[in-house]
């Protein structure tokens, strides 16, 4: 299943077919549904009898094993802390979620490592086991560590036989340059609003008006906007705004143990977005994630200098690049509040 705005950039991919780059690195924002296309794009490259428009056929064996998981000459990695890849959107609940039970010391890792990326060695090196392509889906591609990266390399650049690579990520950026150079891009982009609002009301059942204030508070992105109609991530939701708009307000202790049951990740980028709408708004613009925030936003704005919000959103954008360190999570928390209301409180 593909959805209606990636159709026409698969089918220009699938056309040519015959010339794709052996090596392809699916890119732009989280949550339009990029892992889904790339299991489409690798269903149809191992597909044995394709359609005449180059799309999976859906009927053959290796169609067939595709879906069950089990085609011998495809290999997914992803990190062991994800069942799914991170940004199978349609169905994740990892975004905006709560923290999952258990002990922060028996997560999973959230990196793709070096022993998987080893293993992949035998993989490539032996015939295919249906004589044709074998294919490796990489997804997200920004969770292989540097060691695992390196130890790519060699293979992405020269993969024996007919070995394919498709790689995905929301942070292209975050791949190191060796990687990405060896790789044709392939950027996605966000869906027109009114083509993601009209998916939105339809796959959610609710109305246009509500589907464009879900999707403006997911920065446009419809799979993320689809989350926020299941019932409890919609509770989550409302936690982390009101938690938001109460700062400086509320008090960094009672803020941070309103967002203490929600996946760090989650309230980051959250906070981040209200920030990035601070500055729209102190620069005059209209803000993207919170519309219905104006008023809010304006006031706070008024408080504080450039200078302060944009020291703010750099300290944010560090406290995102360390909050998968469970341990550091309620220290992350009351740092990143202390922040905001330190850039706030006038
Ligand atoms: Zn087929």
């Amino acid at each position: 299943m593909i959805y209606d705005w990636l159709a026409p950039a698969l089918k220009q991919l699938l056309g040519q077919r015959g010339q794709l780059h052996h090596a392809l690195l699916i890119h732009g924002p989280g949550g339009i549904g990029k892992s889904a296309f790339a299991a489409e794009l690798a269903q149809a490259l191992l597909c044995e009898s394709p359609l005449p428009d180059g799309a999976a056929c859906g009927r053959c064996v290796a169609c067939g094993w595709f879906v069950q998981r089990n085609h011998p000459d495809f290999r997914l990695l992803t990190p062991a802390a994800a069942e799914e890849p991170r940004d199978t959107e349609a169905a994740g609940t990892d975004e905006v979620g709560r923290k999952p039970a258990g002990k922060a010391g028996a997560k999973p890792s959230r990196d793709i490592r070096i022993d998987q990326v080893r293993a992949l060695e035998r993989f490539t090196e032996v015939g295919g086991h249906r004589g044709g392509t074998k294919l490796i889906l990489i997804d997200p591609a920004d969770a292989l560590n540097t060691a695992a990266a390196n130890a790519l390399l060699k293979t992405l650049e020269e993969p024996s036989g007919a070995t394919r690579f498709i790689l995905v990520t929301d942070r292209p950026d975050a791949l190191p340059a060796t990687v990405r150079s060896r790789c044709r891009s392939l950027p996605l982009p966000l869906p027109e609003p009114a083509v993601a609002a009209a998916w939105l009301a339809a796959d959610a059942g609710v109305d246009v008006a509500q589907a464009r204030a879900w999707l403006a508070a997911a920065g446009g992105s419809p799979l993320r906007a689809r989350r926020f109609a299941d019932p409890s991530q919609a509770a989550i939701h409302r936690v982390l705004v009101e938690t938001l708009a109460g700062i400086p307000e509320t008090g960094v202790m009672q803020a941070a143990d309103a967002l203490a049951d929600i996946e760090p990740s989650v309230w980051v980028a959250a906070l981040q977005t209200w920030v990035v709408d601070l500055l729209r708004v102190r620069a005059g613009a209209e803000p993207r994630y919170f519309p219905d925030r104006l008023e809010r936003l304006m006031a706070l704005s008024r408080r504080t200098g450039l200078p302060e919000l944009q020291r703010l959103a750099a300290r944010l954008d560090a406290a995102a690049r360390s909050v998968d360190h469970p341990l550091n999570a309620r220290l992350t928390i009351e740092d990143a509040l202390l922040g905001v209301r330190a850039a706030l409180a006038g």
